[in-house]
């Protein structure tokens, strides 16, 4: 059972320290895990949180991240909780392949899960051997449940589900059992150079509604800052560890425009080299346009921005709040302000038309933004996890036939077959092209050549002259929303 959970900041604070001197007495017996499968190459602030918190309420915590390390028997037979970060489908699917491991490597330990996918899986994740679920501001309930298990209590299982609305206290993220910054996701700009990048938050959750998107079923239009004393002194211990880059990982910058003033000032300020990038959705760019200038000239050099589509009708679908216009309207202020436009999309809905893919690769190579558009956002499928709001369209607009577990997904086939074997043609270039170190241009222009093809006609190959400038990149190319490949589930 899933229920909501939203009190007052004060009394939650309260709840806080009886459960920290409750748990103070349990140290000794307590040792927990947090292990993130996946999270997209970012060393994670979602388990240095947690740990900072356990760690300050006495307990002895240890942190592993399966995109750098394996489960080894050595950190996980002493284990009495075992917290996995639910993050999105790539961690999710992993964490499922992991539990049957990390159960025979710790077989005392409580299994329970946290994260966007955790409380849309509950039942599923319940049905592989997971004790407690929790969903959205839930590090103070984890804590709480840590506390609440005694000796007596040999496996107890926490039934109820709670998306924790509350406001909780924030710490400085506990980093020290993560492997170090240079392991992760590098920053690389377009004369090849490279810079180590730390990893924060500024917020959690998100004040938008979109259909399609993971955070809403469980942060249902709610967001979360965290105060900027502790982001600062975050990016202030990252770069004491060699950061040189920031990427603020929150769902959306400027969910918050003040709040991300006063940290980017501040962080300027003392940070002057510091240059960092941040995910802003179209809408917020066009509303705070004064915002590009300020941006620019406190070292943002890139920002990534969730077009999706570039046909109107399908954006009304998604409930994107932006139309195709407003997408080329940021393009050129984004140009004119010289900072880095990294769009994404989703190519393939229900609603995609074959004409629709070739004007989106049109559109991309008249904005020049070849190069700017990482190869895999042109092969998606639109994604409908547990608990998306795409399920309240009718099912003769989704297509949607039933819940796949092996996908953690709804399924849904398009009513013209030709677009779903175009996806999976596409799909499986862009993937051979990616391992055989094609550029963006030459698998772009692959990509045309197939659609082209599909419909009996066919490309001229766009010339670098169109394509654009290259753009900063992350080295770390995969995206939240894609399945996840054979070498990503075997990982850990
Ligand atoms: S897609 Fe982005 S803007 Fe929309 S709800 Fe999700 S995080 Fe918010």
């Amino acid at each position: 059972m899933t229920t909501m959970k939203n009190t007052c900041s004060t009394t939650c604070l309260i709840e806080t320290t009886d459960k920290q001197d409750s748990a103070q007495n349990l140290s000794d017996k307590q040792r927990i895990v947090l292990i993130s499968p996946y999270d997209l190459g970012r060393q994670p602030f979602a388990l240095a949180e947690p740990a900072a918190l356990f760690s300050q309420a006495g307990y002895e915590v240890k942190c592993l991240d399966l995109s750098q390390q394996k489960l080894t028997t050595e950190v996980l037979a002493p284990a009495t909780t075992v917290f996995l970060y639910l993050s999105m489908l790539t961690a999710t699917r992993i964490a499922i392949e992991a539990m049957p491991r990390i159960k025979k490597m710790a077989p005392q330990a409580r299994i329970a899960v946290f994260g966007w996918y955790a409380p849309v899986n509950e039942q599923f994740l319940r049905d592989r051997g997971v004790d407690a679920v929790f969903g959205g501001e839930s590090e103070d309930d984890m804590l709480a449940y840590t506390a609440s298990i005694t000796d007596e209590d040999d496996h107890p299982a926490r039934t109820e589900t709670v998306i924790n609305l509350s406001r909780i206290k924030f710490l400085v993220p506990d980093r020290q059992s993560l492997p170090a910054l240079e392991k992760y996701a590098q920053l690389v700009l377009p004369d090849g150079s490279r810079r180590i990048m730390g990893f924060t938050d500024t917020t959690r959750g998100c004040k938008h509604l979109c259909r399609h998107c993971p955070v809403v079923p469980v942060y249902r239009g709610h967001f979360y800052v965290v105060p900027a004393d502790i982001v600062l002194e975050d990016i202030r211990q990252q770069v004491a560890k060699g950061a040189q880059h920031i990427s603020f990982g929150d769902p959306d910058f400027l969910n918050g425009p003040r709040h991300a003033r006063r940290i980017i000032e501040a962080m300027h300020e003392e940070f002057p080299a510091l240059s960092y990038d941040a995910v802003i959705k179209i809408e917020h760019i066009i509303k705070y346009p004064e915002f590009l200038p300020f941006l620019r000239d406190s070292g943002c050099i890139l920002v990534t921005t969730a077009v999706e589509s570039v046909e109107n009708r399908i954006l009304e679908r998604l409930d994107k709040g932006h139309t195709a216009a407003e997408f080329e309207m940021v393009v050129t202020m984004m140009n004119k302000h010289n900072i880095a436009l990294a769009p994404t999309f989703i190519p393939f809905t229900p609603w995609t038309t074959i004409d629709n893919y070739i004007n989106l690769l049109n559109r991309i190579a008249e904005l020049k933004l070849i190069m700017s558009v990482n190869p895999v956002q042109l092969s998606l499928r639109l994604l409908i996890p547990n608990g998306s709001r795409l399920l309240e369209l009718p099912k003769e607009e989704t297509c949607v036939t039933d819940f796949n577990p092996a996908s953690l997904g709804y399924t849904w086939v398009h009513k013209d077959p030709q677009l779903d074997l175009l996806q999976e043609n596409i799909r499986h270039w862009t993937e051979k092209a990616e391992n055989d170190g094609l550029s963006r241009l030459q698998i772009f222009n692959g990509i045309r050549r197939i659609a082209l093809k599909a419909t009996g006609r066919n490309a001229l190959d766009v010339t670098e002259d169109h394509s654009g400038n290259s753009i900063p990149t992350h080295s770390e190319s995969w995206y939240c929303c894609a399945e996840p490949t054979e070498q990503q589930l075997a990982s850990f």
